[in-house]
């Protein structure tokens, strides 16, 4: 523990819970200013941004409001990840001293990113901050899952005063190993990606182990179906907190349980949704692009994170200010596209399938333009009407424009380790 960590934690907790609350004109400005700080820096220390503002006739000093940052060129995942890290990370900044984290998006090939010290622990306080709006009690103890196989055992200062404190699992291991982990140290918060929860909820039931019983259970996996969150609401007697994150951007957005929506972390991130190239109206689903305000080693400017989010029509009525999403609808290769270019969420297939009695688990692809092959593991109650009532709901959905090929299978992989996807399209992506 360094005394100058515990004094930045304090002013930049106490900042971030008190943002907020303040107006949306002072909200505004607060983005503006970092903005103002972080372009000249990019510019000045990195080189790709350099050449980015060059090549668009931008000067850093052009930038100066939320309006003028739309000039700025998008970036994609695959362009930062092809660049050495001299070229994306500001050269006055030691990368020995940062922390790194690897994100691996719909090619497989990671994209390492890096934070320093103070931005790091700004990500995590911005992630804590949005726990505490949702009534996660400090002194409770968390079990996140991870898709790492080595988790972090190393604690932060704040952990030995009992606070927020948090013990990684990694979804490397079995629900076997879960349970045996989560019996020793016994958190009151489980907290990890869907189908990791769902994984878990379901050994649970089936062995009846009724100690395994969290008081709050918090997701993540840019996609939440509602069958899911019914399903281990129901089984574990409390409700689900979904949260929207991603390595580059930290804390993007969470739910609010008064609004009826994810607020946008808009001090720490600018965050667009984009239709079109074009500014999405509320109610209208967009593109998410990311300006992280606190990257400066690697920065995160005008940055395509892949993922398709509905803006919100609703003023926030909690008296908080920053404003909301209204769904998280999934990630670009989760859409299934039709052959006239139309992308449909992944949502309208959970609606299709999961009111049909009679299935364990499902998942489908689309594997070539013109067909979605669909797995189904049967429970002893499947019936051919369950199988044709499936295939109806599903034509209905793509509107005859794929065939719908569907599979009775015994198992479904479950890759540990990574988010599983039950919708997936090979034409979804970036790209396609
Ligand atoms: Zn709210």
């Amino acid at each position: 523990m360094t005394s100058w960590t515990d004094v930045l934690t304090h002013f930049c907790l106490a900042g971030l819970l008190a943002n907020p609350w303040r107006s949306p004109r002072a909200i505004r400005k607060l983005q503006e200013k970092k903005l103002m700080r972080l372009i000249p820096h990019a510019y000045r220390h990195v080189p790709y941004y350099r050449s980015l503002l060059d090549s668009a006739r931008i000067k850093p000093q052009d930038i100066r409001t939320l309006g003028d940052l739309e000039n700025v060129p998008l970036t994609t995942k695959a362009q930062l990840r092809d660049l050495p890290d001299a070229e994306k990370t500001a050269r006055t900044i030691d990368l020995v001293q940062c922390q790194s984290f690897s994100t691996s998006g719909a090619t497989g090939i990671p994209l390492r990113s890096f934070f320093t010290r103070q931005d790091a622990l700004l990500k995590n306080l911005a992630w804590i901050r949005s726990f505490t709006h949702c009534g996660v009690n400090p002194f409770s103890r968390t079990a996140a899952f991870v898709g790492r196989r080595d988790v972090k055992t190393r604690r932060s200062w704040y952990e030995y005063l009992g606070l927020w404190r948090r013990q990684e699992i990694s979804t490397w291991e079995g629900p076997e190993s879960w349970v045996r982990t989560l019996r020793q140290w016994r958190p009151q918060v489980y907290q990890g990606y869907v189908m990791t929860l769902r994984l878990l909820a379901e050994h649970v039931q089936e062995n009846d182990l009724r100690d395994i019983r969290p008081r709050q259970v918090l997701s993540s996996s840019a996609l939440l179906d509602s069958p899911t969150r019914r399903y281990l609401e129901s089984l574990w007697g409390c409700s689900l907190i979904d949260f929207y994150g991603s390595d580059e951007g930290g804390c993007l957005a969470w739910e609010c349980p008064a609004c009826k929506g994810y607020h946008i972390s808009s001090d720490t991130v600018i965050l667009e949704i984009l239709n079109n190239g074009k500014r999405a109206r509320p109610g209208e689903d967009g593109e998410v692009v990311i300006t992280n305000l606190h990257s400066w080693a690697m920065p995160f400017i005008r940055y395509k994170q892949d993922d398709v989010v509905t803006r919100s029509c609703r003023e926030p009525v909690c008296g908080r200010h920053f404003p909301l999403l209204e769904k998280i609808q999934g990630r670009l290769d989760d859409f299934i596209v039709l052959k006239n270019g139309k992308k449909l969420s992944p949502h309208l297939f959970y609606y299709a399938v999961d009111p049909v009695p009679g299935i364990r688990r499902w998942r489908m692809i689309q594997d070539c333009r013109h067909r979605l092959k669909v797995e189904i593991v049967p429970t002893d109650s499947l019936s051919p009407t369950s199988l044709k009532a499936i295939e109806r709901n599903l034509r209905q959905v793509v509107n005859n424009d794929l065939t719908v090929e569907i599979v009775v299978v015994d198992a479904i992989h479950v890759e540990r380790g990574k988010k599983f996807r039950a919708v997936n399209s090979k034409f979804g992506g970036p790209g396609s």
